[in-house]
């Protein structure tokens, strides 16, 4: 065994001190995973996404960059790769939903803050990443898993077409780069989560909306953080070896 397949591997989490996004850097360090998280504004709550992966048993760097940003982008995985020296895995979790405008009252401003952050971000990273992880380029290979949603194929809430379409967006990106990256030793899938109780709800009625459409999932509930994490590991782990260019729906069946 050589030292790259000795070390823990390590995995950056965009989006990583709250909701899903903390939830999957817990679950990988349970796995043996070491983290880089970024996040944006929240400090203290990326203070405790990186005590519970400690207390998880992995090592945790907490980054502050804005996926919407390349320069970020470049420091954050200079950042994790100078901390850790490897990338196995990227979770492009990162995404926000934006103000609920409707179609006739389109902003420039809004859709560029939106696509910025939930689709551009997704392509800087994954440049990165696959700099680093591509066997062609010296890498030894690893893992993408992007954050799409439900909202890709059923339209989402009223009046957030932007967020419905930019997730769209990352189901075309996902299968895209699992034809181009193959080569280069990278599996990539998406998971599409339903409504799974988070913050990121505030944005369109908050824990009403959450208590409000909960039951009318055929599953009867709400999804939780946690949920959606346990795929996201299997996705980036050699379990799901043979799991490429795949859409995971993780919905209660919505
Ligand atoms: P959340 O609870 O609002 O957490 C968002 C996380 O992303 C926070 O850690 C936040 O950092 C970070 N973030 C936001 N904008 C960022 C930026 N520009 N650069 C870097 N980090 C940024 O959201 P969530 O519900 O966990 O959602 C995570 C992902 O799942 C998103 O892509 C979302 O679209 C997707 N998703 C969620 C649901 C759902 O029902 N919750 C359903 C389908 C898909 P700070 O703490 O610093 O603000």
């Amino acid at each position: 065994m050589n030292k790259v397949q000795q070390a823990a591997p390590v995995a950056v989490v965009t989006g990583g001190s709250r909701g899903i996004g903390r939830a999957v850097a817990v679950a990988l360090a349970k796995q043996g995973w070491n983290v880089c998280f970024s996040y944006v504004a929240n400090a203290a709550a990326a203070q405790e996404t990186t005590a519970s992966v400690i207390a998880a048993g992995g090592r945790a760097l907490a980054v502050k960059a804005d996926v919407a940003s390349p320069e970020d982008i470049r420091r954050l995985f200079a950042a994790a790769f100078q901390e850790f020296g490897r990338i196995d895995a990227l979770v492009n979790n990162a995404g926000i939903v934006g103000e609920p405008r409707s179609i006739l009252d389109a902003d420039d401003a809004h859709l560029t803050a939106v696509f910025r952050t939930n689709v551009l971000g997704s392509f800087f990273c994954v440049s990165e990443a696959a700099r680093l992880m591509s066997t062609q380029r010296g890498g030894h290979g690893g893992t993408i898993v992007n954050m799409s949603s439900a909202a890709a194929r059923h339209g989402g809430m009223p009046n957030e077409a932007h967020y419905a379409a930019s997730k769209g967006a990352i189901d075309s990106f996902t299968f895209a780069l699992a034809k181009e990256l193959a080569p280069h030793g990278i599996r990539v899938n998406a998971v599409r989560p339903g409504l799974i109780n988070t913050e990121i709800h505030e944005a369109h009625g908050g824990q009403d909306l959450v208590n409000r459409i909960g039951p009318t999932v055929p599953i009867g509930r709400a999804g939780t953080a946690e949920e959606v994490a346990e795929v996201v590991a299997f996705l980036c782990g050699s379990l799901s070896s043979y799991v490429h260019g795949t859409l995971v729906d993780v919905t209660g069946g919505r």
